[in-house]
């Protein structure tokens, strides 16, 4: 029977760490502050919101809530983006997605300063992602390594084989799994042989969501398989790995929910106080060129 890679434990120890450096931040006299954009009245995004700001108030991260009626033009929501770009006492912009329809994702999207964009959706973040430089990184595809990793579990060598190459996890996820010297392979619609590739993973990552799709029979006996996917199901949240029958097969597995989405939101704060760091590192940089 596989090790269940417990995810709640993983945040726990990740929330630890952050909790040390917003003490670390407040003894500086910054104080972390998010901001959450949010456009519209939708139900999940609400709900998120909410969840956010009790998750940020005990972490000790000022919350800030800015809704904007779901008429609002784009020019008005870029501009609110602006305002916030500009505000030194705001260090994170969370866009809640989905937008109304009026509005452009992408160009709202890269209206946030990437030093900002906790989210690591931008451009700028997506393209030093790729070429290896410091930048702020998607959460979900970070949880799906830390899990790992935080479980003592090395990634340098292994064969990771990623079902999906989805723009928020499984495409970000092959630079940072290259990154930590992990031999990538990339499967999708358009892969002839699904189960033949799986079955090639030492890492066995799903991040499609389709309940179901991962069998017992496309796994490599003593395999870690991580599953990303999320899916309701009969009012129950289920990822893509068939768990009960993977289980016997996998060395180590993450359960759905309690795996990868457990870690997601502390991963997100952390790249708020990342952020704080590449602001700061920013601001030298400037003050020294106009030296
Ligand atoms: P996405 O953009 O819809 O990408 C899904 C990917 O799965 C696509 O690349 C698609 O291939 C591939 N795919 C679909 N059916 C397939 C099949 N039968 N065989 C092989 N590949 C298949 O999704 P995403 O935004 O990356 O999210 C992926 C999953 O992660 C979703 O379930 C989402 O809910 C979940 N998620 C979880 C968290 C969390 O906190 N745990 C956060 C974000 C997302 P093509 O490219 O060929 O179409």
């Amino acid at each position: 029977m596989a090790q269940i890679l417990d995810g709640k434990k993983v945040a726990a120890m990740l929330r630890e760490e952050l909790n040390q450096q917003v003490a670390a931040l407040k003894g500086k006299n910054i104080q972390p502050t998010l901001a959450v954009l949010l456009v519209g009245e939708d139900a999940a995004s609400v709900a998120y919101a909410r969840f956010l700001e009790k998750v940020s108030g005990n972490a000790g991260v000022n919350f800030q809530l800015h809704q904007l009626p779901a008429n609002a033009s784009e020019l008005y929501v870029k501009l609110t983006i602006e305002d916030l770009n500009q505000d030194a006492g705001v260090h994170g912009i969370l866009l809640m997605m989905p937008l109304p329809p009026h509005i452009n994702k992408q160009r709202v999207m890269e209206a946030v300063s990437p030093l900002k964009d906790v989210d690591g959706l931008h451009p700028f973040n997506r393209g030093h992602l790729i070429s290896g430089g410091v930048c702020l990184q998607p959460a979900t595809p970070m949880s799906c390594l830390e899990i790992v990793k935080r479980s003592g579990i090395s990634l340098a060598g292994k064969h990771m084989v990623i079902v999906g190459r989805g723009e928020t996890v499984g495409k970000p996820l092959v630079f940072m799994a290259l990154a930590e010297n992990a031999t990538v392979t990339v499967c999708h619609t358009g892969t002839k042989d699904l189960a033949y590739m799986t079955r090639q993973a030492d890492i066995l990552v799903s991040a499609v969501g389709k309940p179901g799709l991962i069998t017992a029979a496309m796994v490599k006996p003593g395999a870690v398989v991580v599953d990303a996917g999320i899916s309701e199901v009969a009012g129950q949240i289920t990822g893509d790995v068939d768990f009960a029958g993977v289980k016997e097969v996998a060395a180590a597995i993450t359960p759905v929910p309690g795996g990868v989405g457990s870690l997601t939101t502390v991963l997100m704060l952390k790249n708020l106080i990342k952020g704080i760091q590449l602001q700061e590192q920013a601001r030298q940089w400037e003050e020294a060129e106009e030296l």
